[in-house]
């Protein structure tokens, strides 16, 4: 019944407010007017349909079958990733929070000085919480969620990439706020090169415009976020647009153990907070998915230990997974990211990096 939706949609909006005013000083949280926050989360309730965008953008020059290929391909239902999921990268996330979330909540207070930037490049060895926090992102201040995995997509896109990357933009101005998350971004737009065939170069330089459109457009709530392992493979233009350039490194102590307990936090364990240093101490040079490996070759050995009666065995008999499970996993499954990759990544962020 309407009442009740009506009552509903008060606490929903009460919610945010304190969800919003949590961030800002209480005496200044009186000043703030709530109507965009409100609109903004109205407007995410409802996810149009891909018949809603290919009406909107029927008197446009895009072609219907690129709006379905980017509408099926690459829009994600919403990722539901927090920040307690990722472990370690403290200041990263303080800075995302501010410098992302918070514009995309409340664009009327974040605009001209204070706008958000339009492009965000992640760069760092493979496996340390690129796309979850381009996720969390996504998830926390409900935009919709374009993901673009670059090396796949190039391959679909070829001859046509030119107008998939307009349809891409497209879409996700009509369904702001969006995030369009381009994973491996310098396999899309390396650095442009005399053999390259002409298709690809346009599909570059289309990339550019929409990037300069977006950028111009304030009113237009997209951010591109791109994530690479290669950050001096990217072109030099590319990485331009990119306002922000953040490295995400491998976890230091502290990171490897929040991760440790990221990761085991849903898990039947049997560890004291002495025994997670002790694996934390013990993975020096692991990445967050090496880590992950880890737990997972351990939570496997209470399992094997049943071999033969799975099919009988009970859940709750299965044992928890306690400290020597871990070490021994450690020993079985080897760091992904070499050191000599390490430096690559310092001498970029040396030259062009940003600090969270
Ligand atoms: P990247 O995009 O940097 O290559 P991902 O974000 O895809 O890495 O991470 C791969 C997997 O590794 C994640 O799904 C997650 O299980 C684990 N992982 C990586 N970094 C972290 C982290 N900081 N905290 C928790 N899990 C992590």
């Amino acid at each position: 019944p309407p009442k009740k939706s009506i009552k509903d949609e008060l606490e929903k909006t009460k919610l945010q407010l304190k969800e919003l005013t949590g961030a800002v000083k209480p005496a200044e949280s009186e000043k703030l007017k709530p109507g965009p926050l409100i609109q903004t989360f109205k407007k995410a309730k409802k996810v149009p349909t891909k018949e809603d965008i290919i009406c909107q953008l029927s008197s446009s020059a895009i072609e219907e079958r690129f709006i379905d290929q980017i509408y099926d391909g690459c829009l994600m239902t919403k990722p539901e990733v927090t920040w307690d999921d990722i472990g370690g990268l403290e200041p990263m996330k303080i800075s995302m929070k501010e410098m992302i979330i918070d514009p995309l909540k409340r664009p009327d207070i974040f605009r001209g000085l204070r706008a958000a930037p339009k492009g965000v490049l992640l760069y760092g060895p493979p496996g340390t919480g690129k796309t979850m926090i381009a996720r969390c992102i996504a998830s926390q201040c409900d935009s919709s969620f374009l993901n673009v995995s670059a090396s796949k997509l190039t391959s679909k896109w070829v001859g046509d990439g030119e107008k998939a990357v307009q349809a891409l933009f497209a879409v996700a101005r009509a369904m702001q706020p969006s995030i369009i998350f381009i994973d491996e971004v310098d396999s899309m737009l390396s650095k442009r090169t005399e053999k390259e065939n002409e298709s690809s170069k346009k599909m570059k330089s289309e990339f550019l415009v929409q990037m300069d459109g977006a950028a111009s457009q304030e009113a237009d709530n997209v951010l591109v976020i791109g994530a690479t392992n290669r950050p001096d493979d990217l072109d030099e233009a590319v990485r331009r647009r990119f306002q922000k350039r953040f490295m995400i490194p491998l976890p230091d102590n502290q990171g490897r153990l929040q991760i440790l307990k990221a990761v085991l936090a849903h898990e039947k364990i049997a560890l004291e907070e002495a025994d997670f240093c002790t694996v934390a101490n013990s993975l020096e040079g692991y990445s967050g998915a090496d880590i992950r490996k880890v737990c997972a070759e351990a939570s496997m050995t209470p399992v094997r230990e049943w071999s033969g009666f799975l099919d009988t065995v009970e859940l709750s008999e299965i044992r928890a997974i306690e400290l020597h499970d871990l070490m021994e996993a450690a020993e079985r499954v080897k760091p992904s990211v070499s050191l000599k990759d390490l430096s690559h990544y310092e001498d970029f962020h040396k030259l062009y990096g940003d600090k969270p």
